[in-house]
């Protein structure tokens, strides 16, 4: 079958021709119709993170069951911990072989291409504001406007969020931000701010955030880029009581949720999705290629149609 690999790091994807995955007992086959491309597949290919190799990138998959016809999209983490695209072979290929369990499946009239995304980005958003707390009313402020941040504003908004900002040093972003209902705003604007989201992760940007939070406000550490944060433990976090709070992945019981929301209209995550390609290397690296630059895109899928 086709697959679109790494094979070398910090090297471009290729075009491979590999077996059939095999189907160990418990396992599901799945037809693979659509795929998205995450920053973090750039970050992989760059060398970033412990990738095993030659990989098959891709962890936001949907698809049909072979055999049953079922509509599905899997939860990219294995029981063991290890993750699709990332530690065993992921979803820029035609075909995947995953546990049953991890086969999550998609409500009518939620298509494809938006489950796959919400298998990733939107999940954390959610997982973010769970972990969060958030309650109606308050106030939320989105650092850097991706697929995250337009998943983001739309459950906040379904939460009942009073007013969500977005700050963003992309003109375009702040664009996309305000037609999504957020607030387009600089850093050093916001005020008593309840729940911040950084899925940018520029120091600078972070500690001016968490310096905005109200009392008992709740800043979510999501951006994977954040490595050194130099804080005044008394002046920022202590005297008002402020949270600093890590979010990694999500759990299989909140992809269920995020589905039966888009099921319900809640939330709309085809939205999200400017870009679509074809499960070919070129187009894929170039897609890579822009997120590395830092795209004007929120998220690209792969389709396959049959
Ligand atoms: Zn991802």
């Amino acid at each position: 079958m086709h697959a679109v690999r790494l094979t070398h790091l910090a090297t471009p994807l290729i075009d491979d021709d590999i077996p059939e995955p095999p189907l160990v007992s418990g396992d599901v086959l799945v037809d693979i119709r659509a795929a998205g491309i995450c920053h973090s597949d750039a970050h992989y290919r760059a060398g970033g993170g412990s990738v095993t190799l030659p990989l098959t990138l891709g962890h936001e998959i949907a698809g049909v069951v072979a055999g049953t016809g079922q509509r599905v999209a899997l939860h990219y983490l294995h029981g063991d911990g290890r993750m699709l695209g990332k530690e065993v072979d992921g979803g820029y290929a035609e075909r995947i072989a995953v546990p049953a369990a991890n086969a999550v499946p998609i409500p009518d009239g939620v298509p494809f291409e938006a489950a796959a995304v919400m298998m990733c980005s939107t999940a954390t958003a959610y997982h973010a504001l769970r972990l969060a707390a958030l309650r109606p009313g308050e106030s939320v402020a989105i650092l850097g406007f991706g697929g995250l941040g337009a998943s983001a504003v739309q459950l906040a908004q379904f939460i009942g969020a009073s007013r969500v900002f977005a700050v963003d040093r992309v003109e375009e972003k702040l664009d996309v931000a305000a037609s999504f209902g957020a607030i387009p705003a600089a850093v050093d604007e916001l005020r008593d701010i309840d729940v911040v989201l950084d899925f940018a992760g520029h120091p600078a940007t972070t500690l001016q955030a968490l310096r905005s939070l109200a009392r008992g406000g709740r800043i979510m550490i999501v951006a994977i880029n954040l490595r050194e944060l130099a804080i005044d433990p008394y002046r920022d976090v202590l005297a008002a009581e402020r949270h600093i709070i890590g979010v990694s992945d999500h759990t299989r019981e909140e992809l269920v949720e995020l589905l039966d929301l888009a099921h319900r209209g809640a939330i709309d995550i085809s939205r999200v999705i400017t870009r679509r390609v074809g499960l070919q290397a070129a187009s894929i690296n170039e897609v890579l290629d822009d997120l590395d630059r830092g795209t004007k895109h929120l998220r690209t899928v792969i389709t396959l149609s049959f």
